[in-house]
């Protein structure tokens, strides 16, 4: 079978490796879709080489079919399926309050523990969730960002009539900004990259495009009151320096993008309104349940995110145009 192998910065290399037997307690995978992320790009420019290991197989993002499972675990062949990639030890003080996915030995299939760029793939029936026939196999593999995205909307308590403005409109930005609507909330979403503009356009979002002041706009939207709740998604300094100035009175601020290096923020309006800022990773198990009911019932629309599907052979091409700036959206590897 083929798989694709991390050969060090810059470089995945393709070969041919013998076709996995599933042991205990796993089921092999016919893989047929698989995401690239960010994640994936801050491990393609060699950020994350303490944990991926030379040769290993990234894919966190993964859609699939089973084509054998073990007895009695649930699953049978044909069963289309994806891919919960969080591995926790059970036994630490996160796993025993209920944060599993924040594990202290946390481990991630296609970052630490082999992931799904490859044809076949052998994964423990406890990772996987099926995937109703409704869903198509494009819209199958965006169940993982928007698992993210549900469990990031929870976590920020976003309800019916708030008001909510998203920094970054990348796709989880977007999928943020579709599951706070899916809520009742108002939402707008501040991105600069135009392809993302007018996609985020299409699907029935507000946006707040290059050169307009977020504040300033805010101050607008709200009289002078402030949003109840916004999302750092971009993980830019300008975003971080201006959160803490669009949110209301006890509101609240969610921190999802990934900041390699401290930011500036402005405490004093922590402080002046008595704001809450929390962060958010990963997901629950509940969070992935409620993306599946949302994606198979239509409430959040997955497929039209998908801009472009590239062969195996071209994911070293494809992350250096994600990383160029390219027009896209979500990038599927196709198997
Ligand atoms: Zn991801
Ligand atoms: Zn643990």
């Amino acid at each position: 079978m083929r798989a694709s192998f991390y050969d060090g910065p810059g470089r995945f290399a393709t070969g041919s490796v013998p076709v996995p037997a599933p042991t205990r307690g796993e089921a092999l995978l016919r893989v047929r879709r698989v995401g690239i992320c960010g994640t994936d790009l801050h491990i393609f420019q060699g950020h994350l080489d303490h944990r991926v290991p030379r040769g290993g197989v990234i894919g966190h993002e993964t859609f699939a079919e089973v084509v054998e499972a073990p007895k009695d675990s649930g699953f049978v062949a044909g069963d289309r399926v994806v891919v919960e990639p969080v591995v926790c030890c059970g036994a630490c003080r996160a796993c025993r309050m209920g944060a599993s996915y924040l594990c202290y030995s946390l481990k991630v299939l296609g970052v630490d523990l082999p992931g799904g760029m490859r044809e076949y793939y052998p994964v423990t029936t406890d990772h996987l969730l099926k995937v109703p026939d409704a869903l198509g196999d494009d819209a199958a593999a965006v169940i993982e960002p928007l698992a993210v995205a549900t469990h990031d909307v929870t976590r920020a308590g976003v309800k019916r009539g708030d008001r909510v403005l998203v920094f970054g409109g990348g796709p989880i930005g977007a999928l943020i900004g579709l599951v706070c609507r899916q809520r009742g909330a108002e939402v707008v979403v501040s991105e600069i990259n135009e392809f993302r503009l007018g996609l985020l356009g299409t699907l029935g979002l507000e946006t707040l495009g290059r050169g307009r002041d977020a504040v300033k706009f805010v101050n607008e939207w709200t009289d002078g009151v402030g949003v109840d709740v916004a999302f750092e998604v971009t993980g830019r300094p300008e975003a971080v320096r201006a959160v803490t100035d669009v949110v209301r009175v006890w509101g609240t601020i969610s921190i999802v993008a990934i900041h390699a290096e401290p930011m500036a923020v402005n405490l004093y309006q922590m402080f002046a309104r008595e704001l809450t800022m929390h962060g958010s990773r990963l997901y629950t198990r509940a969070a992935w349940e409620e993306a599946i009911r949302l994606a198979a019932s239509g409430a959040v629309p997955l497929a039209p995110l998908v801009s472009r599907r590239i062969p195996l052979e071209a994911l070293t091409e494809g992350m250096q145009a994600a990383l160029g700036g390219a027009n896209v959206m979500k990038v599927l590897v196709e198997l």
